[in-house]
């Protein structure tokens, strides 16, 4: 049986598209930095590739700083704004806002049990800011635009409503969203945003933070003067066509949520029991987040890899690890349902028969469950 994938929110595989447009800049030799004409024409494709991108994303006009992955985009955002007094992140983040933010010794806002920031919490955070550090004191905010492990879509309008009150800045990592939700940077009127190539079916090794016009940026490497100083180091421009390529294609065509709903419906119909995280919010299209009480995410990973079934649990750890979820544990999950969750993510090309032959594996794990424990968790 040829393998399936569902793993889209750890890498999407390559699209022709990325690929044909990374092949046509590969050859020749192409550092933007130089003079000759070799390094006039990489110029040139590097600026209509940060055009595209910034079209893509309804951004024209603004800046984009190119980097190599989320992860440096996010750690860049964090630390860009030099007149920054305090940082608040939500307790959802990735790791690489995580633990930046810990550095920084950042203030985490909760989430409810549906997965969304409480923007209770965030106003008396600004509040208490204001209060001990005076009016002019000025917030980072730095809330995901959609989660990683459970698909959440965070309130953004509401995020900027509140942070224009109070004058704070704000970040958000939508490394999850290209390709799967409309994206529009001057419609949110955030500051900065992140976008990864990767996640979106472009190549790994390109990624971007995306800056309000105007906003001036501390670079976090130093040395050439490429991205007009704000990150240093020759620009990777195979990977840089590819991830407009991929920008323009996906924004064009969104997956639409149809299977994932389908699959859902048929596990509630299988197992009335399932837990389905972040149900009751908005969520990415392409992504769904489910635990089978009392099947650890481990067994269940083990059962689909030996079917050929890729699927992840929840965060898909660097050292290839399963730790319980920082967030569902941050959305109230108790340990034994948290630990249970495995993480079900579809690609544009994902198909009915791969979803069908993965409800098959589904039920036969269902199936080991007692009775008892089929109808109620
Ligand atoms: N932010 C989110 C929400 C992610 O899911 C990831 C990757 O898993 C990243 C950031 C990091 O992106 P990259 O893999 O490009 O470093």
């Amino acid at each position: 049986m040829k393998p399936i994938y569902l793993d889209y929110n750890a890498t999407a595989p390559l699209l022709p598209q990325a690929k044909e447009a990374m092949l046509a800049v590969m050859d020749a030799p192409m550092n933007a930095s130089s003079v000759h004409r070799f390094g006039q024409e990489a110029k040139k494709q590097l600026n209509d590739a940060r055009a595209e991108i910034l079209h893509a994303v309804g951004a024209d006009g603004h800046q984009l700083v190119f980097t190599a992955s989320g992860t440096e985009a996010n750690n860049l955002a964090l630390q860009a704004l030099p007149d920054v007094d305090t940082v608040f992140v939500s307790a959802i983040e990735h790791p690489c806002i995580l633990k930046p933010a810990a550095r920084l010794k950042a203030s985490m806002i909760p989430v409810d049990s549906k997965g969304l920031v409480s923007l209770k919490a965030l106003e008396k955070m600004l509040q208490a800011l204001k209060a001990e550090k005076g009016e002019g004191a000025k917030a980072l905010i730095s809330i995901m635009l959609a989660n990683n492990e459970t698909g959440v879509i965070q309130p953004m309008k509401d995020i900027v409503a509140l942070a224009l009150n109070y004058g704070a800045f704000v970040h958000t990592d939508a490394v999850q969203c290209l390709g799967k939700i409309k994206l529009d940077f001057a419609e949110m009127n955030i500051d900065m945003m992140t976008l990864s190539a990767h996640k979106a079916g472009g190549p790994l090794g390109a990624a971007a933070l995306v800056a309000k016009h105007g906003l001036h940026l501390r670079p976090q490497i130093m040395g050439g003067g490429q991205e007009k100083n704000y990150r240093a180091g020759t620009e990777n421009l195979p990977a840089i066509s590819g991830f407009a390529a991929t920008a323009r294609y996906v924004a064009a065509s969104l997956i639409a949520p149809n299977l994932r709903d389908e699959m859902e419906a048929e596990m509630q119909k299988i197992y009335p029991a399932v837990r389905i995280f972040g149900l009751e919010a908005p969520r990415l299209p392409n992504t769904s987040c489910v635990a089978i009480a009392d099947i650890p995410a481990e067994t269940q990973l083990i059962h689909f890899d030996l079917a050929g079934i890729a699927v992840s649990a929840g965060a898909a750890c660097s050292s290839g690890k399963v730790a319980v979820s920082h967030v569902l544990q941050a959305m109230g999950a108790p340990e034994d349902s948290a630990k249970c969750a495995i993480r079900i993510s579809f690609g544009r090309h994902t198909t009915r028969e791969e979803i069908k032959i993965f409800l098959t594996h589904w039920k036969k794990l269902i199936n080991t469950l007692p009775n008892s424990k089929v109808i109620a968790a």
